[in-house]
């Protein structure tokens, strides 16, 4: 057995520990986990108290995978619910689907009797106003229909804000599941989905080896679909260290569009686990537990430095944008 969650997911490590430790499902025991952090997360980014989009709505992305069977379940840009992860679950155990997204996301919460946020401002939609308040009246005059492109570049990449929280566990009886939540990047454009429910990119899990999640620049992970490339790795006889280090080998390649931070969480079918932080001024920590020891323990990630203009220069790319 094993457990390993990011930083984020402290709220809800004693909860997948106790479940983990009575036998209950990786499923079970990762998806109680989560709903702990949507509603006390120790950041601004994940539950419905994260941050808004940058027309002031909060949305959120989450997914859950079964290494076991790979049934999956997604929600995207859902508005309006506590538990976006028990959501997702519910899409992967009763509908023919694997991922809904926006309006459908919230019917389908709807007629499950899914849980709804209460209709109160949170300190982030009262940052959101504050924000809101001091742009110049040219823009507020046609609010929301002002254009956004602008807007949105010169917010997106603020560090502080955004998170996920990524849980990947296995139970007593040998199944893997990862699942991942987050209400995604404050001020981002409104439809923008990340990496956290695109079953792959934020998450994957195999009982045959491991589990991976992406935390950080959704973007990033998205393009080189790196949980999924480090399980396929794996697959083709890598060890995990190897197979983090394609996988870095492929986030080198990038090149424009958004890049920034971005933490890889992985982990074997052994419990062998590396979680490495790319580009990260400060450190960036996760929590372990190794199926033996009374509780999890907290570790801090690998650095890694990519020099996307270097890189780009020394390959004659133009870096950028
Ligand atoms: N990966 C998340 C997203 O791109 C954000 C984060 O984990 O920082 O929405």
């Amino acid at each position: 057995m094993f457990l390993l969650t990011n930083s984020a997911g402290l709220p809800g490590l004693k909860t997948t520990l106790a479940k983990l430790k009575r036998g209950e499902s990786a499923l079970d025991a990762i998806e109680a986990g989560i709903r702990e952090v949507e509603l006390n997360a120790p950041c601004l980014s994940v539950g419905h108290i994260g941050r808004p989009d940058i027309t002031g709505h909060v949305t959120q992305d989450a997914s859950i995978l079964c290494g076991k069977t790979f049934r999956a379940g997604s929600v995207g840009a859902l508005e309006g619910f506590k538990h976006p992860i028990s959501v997702a679950r519910a899409v992967m155990e009763r509908l023919p689907h694997v991922m809904l997204a926006g309006d459908g996301a919230a019917r389908f919460a709807r007629e499950i009797g899914a849980e709804a946020v209460p209709n109160q401002p949170t300190p982030a939609l009262q940052e959101w106003e504050k924000w809101f308040q001091a742009l110049p009246e040219s823009k507020r005059r046609d609010w929301p229909q002002a254009p956004l492109i602008d807007l949105c570049h010169e917010q997106i990449n603020k560090k502080s804000s955004r998170d996920t929280t990524v849980f990947m566990a296995q139970d007593r009886a040998g199944n893997i599941a990862a699942a991942a939540s987050t209400s995604g990047w404050g001020m981002k454009y409104p439809g923008r989905l990340g990496d956290s429910p695109v079953i792959g990119a934020g998450i994957y899990a195999d009982n045959r080896f491991g589990a991976a999640g992406c935390t950080g620049t959704g973007e990033m992970a998205l393009r080189m679909l790196v949980p999924h490339a480090l399980i396929n790795f794996r697959q083709a006889g890598q060890s995990l260290d190897k197979a983090m280090k394609t996988c870095l080998e492929n986030v080198r390649c990038l090149q424009g569009g958004l890049l920034s931070g971005l933490v890889i969480h992985a982990i074997d079918e052994t419990g062998k686990l590396d979680v490495v932080a790319v580009n990260y001024t400060t450190p960036i920590d996760y929590y372990h537990w190794d199926g033996v020891a009374a509780a999890a323990v907290k570790h801090e990630a690998r650095s890694v430095k990519i020099s996307y203009a270097a890189f780009h220069k020394s390959a004659g790319q133009a870096a950028g944008t």
